[in-house]
């Protein structure tokens, strides 16, 4: 049974507002939870596991699938449909506010999600910042915001910045519309982000460096001194100090700093503040 019939039997509607675009092709499940690298006696987190096909790809390679799945609606066909495989622990909850904590422990665990869209850049912000860090993530975006995740100085992002700090992004893997139904407006990519044990550029404190980062890219397409001095609450001539102490030109544009230069410039602040 397909995934439309599935739900049609169960009467049930696939939400747009839910980014509900579920993956069907079996090579490419597979391919997914390959690019996992799943180690022997893995736990995986899966955010949204719809109706259970990336879910059931897991559960083969798995020793412990956690899926948190939002809709009500698809709670009942998921513990129908893992009733049998105990391994597989269906918890209802939003992932934005659920405490995983408890349930995730201090051992080393995967994320493999094909997640909803419409909370990408939330969710990942979630996961680096309030939960206990993967070990590993593999998840299904938006094309346009995969390129995001892994662009160079010159085309960085909050986002980009936000994930690079934690992560090695790549793309590995374009998929098209047809891939999902009921097909989405947008093509999608797989991307593979191998986390860090500790942060690849030396900053003083994470809060900070993150406070500059923002102040830095809070004026969209400004030069870095007005950014910085707007952002910072700085007067233009602390601003262009703090930036050439940094290395910086004061004219340059936050989309074109590296993280090694934003990590200089948040050394800076903190030097300043002593
Ligand atoms: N994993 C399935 C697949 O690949 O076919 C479904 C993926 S679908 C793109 C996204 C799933 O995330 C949906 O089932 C949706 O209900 C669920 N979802 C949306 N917002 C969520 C949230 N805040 N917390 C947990 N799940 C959410």
């Amino acid at each position: 049974m397909n995934d439309r019939q599935l739900l049609d039997g169960q009467g049930i509607a696939p939400k747009k507002s839910l980014g509900q675009n579920f993956l069907h092709d079996p090579h490419t499940l597979e391919k997914i939870v390959a690019l996992a690298e799943l180690p022997t006696g893995a736990t995986v987190l899966e955010i949204g596991p719809g109706t259970g096909n990336l879910t059931r790809a897991l559960a083969r390679a798995a020793a412990r699938v956690i899926a948190v799945e939002v809709d009500d609606r698809l709670i009942p066909l998921l513990h129908d449909a893992f009733a049998d495989q105990p391994h597989i622990e269906i918890v209802h909850g939003d992932i934005l506010t659920l405490d995983l904590a408890a349930r995730l422990g201090d051992a080393p665990y995967t994320l493999v999600a094909n997640l909803p869209y419409y909370i990408t850049s939330a969710i990942l912000r979630h996961i680096f910042e309030e939960m206990p860090r993967p070990q590993r993530i593999v998840v299904t975006v938006q094309r346009e915001v995969a390129e995001r995740l892994v662009a160079a100085p010159g085309e960085m992002s909050l986002l980009a910045i936000s994930v690079q700090f934690y992560g090695q992004p790549r793309i590995a893997l374009r998929l098209s519309a047809g891939a999902f139904w009921p097909r989405p407006d947008v093509d999608s990519a797989v991307v593979r982000i191998d986390v860090y044990e500790r942060p690849p550029v030396d900053v003083p404190d994470e809060k900070l460096f993150f406070r500059v980062v923002r102040a830095g890219f809070g004026q969209k397409r400004k030069q870095l001194r007005n950014a910085i001095s707007a952002g910072l609450g700085l007067d233009k001539a602390a601003a262009d100090a703090l930036l050439w102490a940094a290395g910086i030109d004061p004219q340059r544009r936050a989309e074109t700093l590296s993280l090694e230069e934003w990590a200089a410039l948040a050394r800076a602040v903190a030097g300043m503040r002593g």
